[in-house]
């Protein structure tokens, strides 16, 4: 049929929604970032760029509030997002970076920026800590 699963699994259509659902994700963590971030480092500001945004009005709004806990962990997930939108780009989407196995559909509708499997990532979590984006 026209929907040939690639090596990670998925059809042509459950790699668009997966990539719109990661677009959707994206704005909201922008978002997120712009609220929370109360201080906007130079490496954010980099970010901003490299996310082909303007890094300017996202700093200026940044300096409401002061929320460092919440402005790291919606960055962490911004920089999931971004680096799943890579590998979209790449076609390696959907394979555990680890093991090279498929994630399943499953695991990247409940997580679409995960780029483990559930095995590879509860050991990189055991390895890293607790303070580790989970994917
Ligand atoms: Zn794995």
């Amino acid at each position: 049929m026209a929907d040939r699963p690639g090596m990670n699994g998925l059809d042509a259509r459950e790699l668009a929604r997966l990539s719109a659902e990661l677009a959707r994700l994206k704005r909201e963590a922008l978002v997120g970032v712009r609220r929370s971030a109360g201080e906007m480092s130079g490496e954010d500001a980099e970010l901003f760029r490299d996310l082909g945004l303007t890094g300017d009005g996202a700093v200026a709004e940044a300096e409401f509030e002061r929320d460092v806990a919440g402005a790291s962990q919606v960055r962490a997930a911004l920089i999931a997002l971004v680096a799943a939108e890579g590998r979209i780009a790449k076609g390696e989407y959907g394979l555990c970076e680890d093991c090279g196995e498929s994630i399943g559909l499953p695991r990247l509708e409940a997580q679409p920026a995960a780029s483990r499997c559930v095995r590879c990532q509860e050991r990189a979590e055991k390895q890293e800590g607790p303070a580790h984006f989970s994917g």
